[in-house]
């Protein structure tokens, strides 16, 4: 179910010292006291900066991001601090995120400025959708999720060691107090978690010990005498789910395909400071799908705003959030330029209604008037060079490449996986490897996924031909063409189930030349028989979404029936990321950032169900689920 429509705080700023909101008849933090109230307490309250020494990761969940002074305090904690953890994570919840300008507003003569400015830079669009926003060098991840607490605490997935509570009053936000809500709190918490917060309400106090934690009253910050702090202390925990472990231990991953899937994955791995080795059967990174000379990132939209729009959308924001500094410091070839796309299956003024209702905002998504109807703006939407974005990554820190060098089979050892060539030779004994070779995945595997390799074949176009459109941004509909760096337009692409033949084909030049007219009213004046292209296979699940997570076990007992992909036993150490169809530039950064949170235990950057609907499981679950319900014939 989607989080939206998602409406942005209104707040009244008239007493320019301390901001409210007419709806829910409370205050923020005042302006003047905000950082003493955060430091007193939410983090002395939950013993930090001390908690968080030394570790590889510590996560904090806050309900209620409000105006982000929390979240600044203890960022400037983290960063005075000598012994703070390698990553900073911070969940936070939001109903009614502020609008970037008010969000200035509020931090204007702000006492953390540079902390506060580099918050606003990346202050995301307001969509109903989980933001992950790299600061102080990737170091402080903020994972927003802006939605109602009630649906969104129940999809997230994290192990969290502070929770910081900090609604409005429980008088006049008692849905953020709810103890429904509180219940919540023991599956997100990490042994040894604490909560804090300003609140003493005896329902807040009964709630939090309902749930497990050990509270305790201590002196409170400004006008309040009391707060209250807390230590998780169940009398049982229960295991996480098997398709939700992650890998205990893991060291070394080994990852093969050195495509877009390959690399993203490669990058989020190795940030998190795990030794990988990529392995791949050609000569370099990205030579067969994801060797285009350019290709588009942009999301999508649908009245119903299902897992498949809720998923794009997401991803789209990650990939614009990650691939804008790459082009704009010229590390990689690409323009965020904003992307038409052209609807014919909707006219303007019913674009306008699926724009309304679902409340989607303008630097995320417009209506453009286009001749007698009109497009999609997607202002964060762009092109980039596959391939030079897949070497760039690879050439990240912690990243080893073996190219030239094919897989040919996995061993499962005591300690994780043995990699073999088709001599037998050992190629690398490593704890986990992620298969992101398309579709040789399923043979590494040994599974069997509703999987279709789908051919397409592109054209390129000689820069200056006359009468060329000028083409600002690119522009799309079934089809797209771009303009490269190099001033090449390249269009395409065809697209043709079971079909294997590499060679360029006339038939299809003149399919992506009908798309170029239809695209931008010019028809080149050459011989299609002389233009240049080129054929790749794009891997497309049934359900069009991509196939990721750890790799399903067929043979493993389940103690539970799997009729949920979480409940479904894996292959531990093995993991997949294959299927980006079309769509890998937009695709791959999300994907590969919520691999490797799963692999490593860090937050899911995705709700639950949005987890569930990528899981390389699903498929496993579905047919349960088909073979349960009366009259089913069992597959
Ligand atoms: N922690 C914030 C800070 O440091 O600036 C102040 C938070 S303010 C006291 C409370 C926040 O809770 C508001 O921003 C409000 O929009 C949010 N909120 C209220 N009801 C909510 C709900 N049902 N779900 C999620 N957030 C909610």
């Amino acid at each position: 179910m989607s989080w939206g429509p998602l409406r942005p705080a209104r707040i009244d700023f008239s007493d320019a010292q301390v901001p409210s909101a007419p709806d829910f008849g409370d205050t923020y933090p005042p302006r003047a006291g905000a950082l003493g109230r955060s430091r007193h307490v939410f983090l002395a309250g939950n013993g930090l900066p001390r908690r968080w020494a030394g570790r590889r990761r510590f996560v904090v969940l806050e309900t209620g991001f409000g105006l982000g002074h929390n979240f600044l305090a203890t960022w400037d904690a983290w960063q005075q601090d000598a012994q703070r953890c390698d990553t900073l994570w911070y969940v936070a919840i939001e109903k009614h995120p502020p609008r970037r300008d008010d969000l200035a507003r509020a931090h204007a003569g702000s006492r953390l400025p540079a902390l506060a400015a580099d918050l606003l830079r990346a202050w995301p669009p307001l969509t109903p959708d989980m933001h992950l926003l790299d600061l102080a060098g990737g170091r402080v991840r903020l994972l927003l999720a802006f939605g109602d607490i009630a649906q969104v605490l129940p999809e997230l997935v994290a192990r969290v060691d502070a929770f910081y509570l900090d609604g409005f009053a429980p008088d006049r936000n008692p849905a953020m107090w709810d103890p429904w809500r509180l219940r919540q709190l023991p599956r997100l918490a990490a042994p040894g978690a604490t909560v804090a917060t300003w609140s003493v309400a005896s329902a807040v106090r009964q709630g939090l010990q309902a749930a497990g934690f050990q509270v305790e009253k201590r002196p409170g910050w400004g006008g309040k005498r009391e707060m209250t702090a807390g230590v998780f202390a169940p009398r049982f925990t229960p295991p996480a789910p098997p398709g939700r472990q992650p890998l205990a231990g893991v060291r070394t991953v080994a990852v093969v395909g050195a495509g877009l899937a390959g690399a993203a994955t490669a990058v989020a791995l190795a940030r998190r400071g795990l030794a990988v080795q990529v392995f791949d059967r050609q000569a370099g990174p990205a030579q067969e799908t994801s060797g285009n000379a350019g290709g588009l990132f942009h999301g999508v939209v649908h009245a119903q705003d299902g897992h498949h729009a809720r998923w794009l959308r997401a991803a789209a924001l990650q990939a614009a959030r990650v691939l804008q500094p790459l082009i704009d410091s010229g590390a990689v070839p690409g323009a965020v330029p904003g992307l038409l796309r052209g609807e014919q299956a909707l006219v303007p003024a019913a674009m306008q209604q699926v724009l309304d209702t679902l409340a989607l905002p303008p630097d995320y998504l417009q209506v453009q008037p286009q001749g007698a109807g009109a497009a999609w703006l997607y202002p964060g939407g762009g092109w980039v060079a596959p391939a030079a974005l897949s070497a760039h990554w690879l050439q990240q820190a912690g990243i080893t490449c073996h190219f030239g060098s094919t897989v040919q089979a996995l061993q499962p050892t005591p300690a994780g996986w043995r990699l073999l060539d088709a001599a037998g030779q050992v190629l690398a004994d490593v704890d986990a490897v992620v298969l992101c070779n398309a579709a040789d995945a399923q043979r590494l595997a040994g599974t069997d996924w509703p999987l279709q390799p789908v051919r397409g074949q592109t054209t390129l176009l000689l820069a200056g031909l006359p009468g060329a459109p000028a083409l600002p941004r690119p522009l799309a509909d079934g089809g797209y063409v771009l303009r490269l760096a190099d001033g090449r337009l390249l269009c395409g692409a065809t697209s043709q189930r079971d079909d294997a033949d590499p060679a360029l084909r006339l038939a299809d030049h003149q399919q992506n030349l009908a798309t170029l007219q239809r695209l931008t009213g010019w028809t080149p004046d050459l011989d299609p028989g002389q233009l240049a292209g080129r054929v790749g296979w794009r891997l497309l699940a049934d359900d069009r979404l991509p196939l990721l997570g750890p790799v399903p076990d067929g043979h493993a007992s389940q103690p539970r029936t799997p009729d949920q992909p979480r409940l479904v036993a894996r292959q531990a150490g093995l993991y997949v990321l294959t299927a980006l169809g079309s769509r890998g530039i937009t695709q791959a950064p999300l994907a590969a950032e919520l691999l490797a949170s799963w692999l490593t235990g860090d937050p899911l950057p995705v709700p639950a169900a949005l987890v569930d609907a990528v899981d390389a499981a699903r498929f496993t679950s579905r047919a349960v689920r088909r073979a349960a319900r009366p009259g089913a014939s069992v597959e």
